[in-house]
């Protein structure tokens, strides 16, 4: 058997654009490197595929070790089926060069079906066509499939004790949307096929392609020529919007004429960046500060999303809160304070969090929070879950006041905020001396893989590390509060 052209991930990669496929068979060191984030939700995939395996108890893996693996595990496959086995995890089949690799195909009453694991709890349009690649390599190398399914997560599913697979996971079958798409399927690999044998790089421009249905890999490639504050860091409009008026030669937002029917943000984003500098409305700062009283909160939370719920009476994705970090202001003048919590290894978080934070928030004054929608929704579960603190919660709450909403308002703009209110643009904007740059966990969605991560680690010296750069993380988003916060105040003054 020859080795494939094409498998499932370079055919969608085609699909999604030609020039990706070619420079991935041809250029691939020009591909940028792998964000943590996109490793840990490979690694939840992974995580994901081996529970479902137990859905089907008893299977036989067909992955080989061998030097042309692809080939052995096709090959391995094929004389599991012919010896009578029943389950079969990561079946490989090949067909006309190319390769699809099953998660789990089982055999009942003489009738093979398939099923494919995503761990997502939505079936996207393309999972359809990758199951329908599936579908088009295995029944064309000479296996009629009876179903071929996808099986996805459930995240009504409440964990109560040992995790209930057959309500963790739903299964649903896709055999139709399967043979509908098997002549598209045709015309596509045909399409990839001719891609991957010509010598000459398909020409295609930037586009909305490169987003979509994901962030395309070589766009530090392709995107190196796109100039700074370019059309596309207008973040308030479409991205057809933005290709449209990249497309008529306006390459940055100082090019850009007057146009009337952009909203307001996006006009105040390309005035301020036309004058090189803020744009301030001092009336409506004051009035925010009118609604703020000391002593001062700042808080933050960081919550993870497993998969897999870890703890009774969780969900699958649920937002579990295991840090938080408050910095404590009294007065104008006062120094400030700092306070944290961050979660032990192996322990459901939830009751520690909420007695900490209502000891470490009790009392007066305003708890600000930039992006109060997280922290409110986590609140909210936690006065379901504990509802002995429920008052207590609710008098929090009350005292909430969100700090991104003046910037959310363009009440302060920076250019160099991109027209984006998130905190780290804000921050690069307003106090560029305070940076996540140096910090090993520089996000949110970092901070929620490398606690998860923590959760089986074993090495000591690594748990404290990782809680090392948990803290310091946290620390800093409460801490940027506080500079933006005393930014705003000394418009005012
Ligand atoms: S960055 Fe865009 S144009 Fe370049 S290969 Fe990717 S999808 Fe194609």
């Amino acid at each position: 058997m020859e080795k494939h052209i094409l498998s499932k991930s370079t055919f969608l990669r085609g699909v999604q654009c030609a020039k990706s496929l070619y420079l991935y068979k041809n250029f691939i060191q020009l591909r940028d490197s792998v964000s943590a984030e996109q490793q840990a939700i490979f690694n939840r995939g992974n995580k994901v595929g081996l529970l479902a395996q137990k859905l089907f108890l008893g299977g036989i893996d067909a992955t080989s070790t061998k030097r042309s693996k692809n080939i052995a595990s096709v090959e391995k496959t094929k004389q599991l089926i012919e010896s009578g086995a029943k389950v079969i995890y990561e079946a490989a089949f090949q067909h006309q060069h190319v390769l699809a690799i099953l998660d789990i195909l089982v055999k009942v009453d003489e009738k093979w079906f398939a099923y494919e694991v995503k761990s997502s709890t939505k079936i996207s349009a393309t999972y359809l066509l990758d199951a329908s690649l599936q579908y088009w390599v295995i029944t064309n190398s000479g296996l009629p499939l009876e179903d071929i399914s996808l099986i996805t997560i459930n995240n009504k599913y409440l964990r109560n004790g040992v995790i209930d697979l057959n309500q963790l996971f739903s299964i649903t079958s896709i055999k139709e949307h399967a043979l509908k798409n098997q002549d598209l399927i045709n015309e596509k690999i045909n399409l990839s096929k001719q891609v991957v044998v010509e010598s000459r790089m398909p020409d295609i421009e930037i586009g909305e392609q490169c987003f979509t249905p994901y962030n395309c890999d070589f766009m530090g490639n392709c995107w190196k020529s796109v100039p700074k504050n370019s059309v596309f860091e207008i973040t308030g409009i479409a991205k057809s919007e933005q290709f449209s008026l990249y497309n008529q030669g306006f390459k940055t937002i100082m090019e850009i004429p007057e146009i009337n029917s952009l909203n307001e943000g996006v006009k105040t984003h390309i005035k301020s960046v036309k004058a090189g500098k803020p744009i301030i409305d001092l009336l409506a700062i004051n009035q925010f500060l009118n609604k703020v009283e000391y002593p001062l909160f700042f808080m933050d939370f960081e919550t993870f999303m497993p998969a897999i719920p870890i703890y009774d009476n969780t969900r699958p994705y649920q937002h579990i809160p295991f840090q938080y970090s408050l910095h404590y202001k009294k007065d104008k003048c006062a120094p400030i304070e700092h306070f944290c919590f961050l979660a032990e290894q192996g322990f459901d978080p939830r009751k520690l969090f909420i007695e900490n934070l209502l000891k470490h928030s009790e009392g007066e004054g305003t708890v600000l929070v930039y992006d109060a929608l997280m922290e409110k929704g986590v609140l909210n579960a936690l006065k379901i879950e504990f509802p002995q603190y429920a008052l207590n919660i609710d008098n929090l709450l009350n005292r909430i006041v969100d700090l991104m909403q003046p910037f959310q308002a363009k009440s302060y703009y920076h250019p160099d905020m991109k027209n984006s209110y998130s905190i780290k643009n804000l921050l690069h904007a307003l106090v560029p001396e305070l940076s996540y740059k140096n910090l090993k966990i520089s996000s949110g969605s970092i901070a929620m893989v490398a606690f998860e991560n923590m959760q089986t680690e074993t090495d000591m010296f690594k748990i404290l590390e990782i809680r090392e750069q948990l803290l310091a993380y946290c620390e800093l988003d409460t801490l940027s509060m506080v500079k933006i916060f005393e930014i705003l105040e000394q418009q005012i003054k």
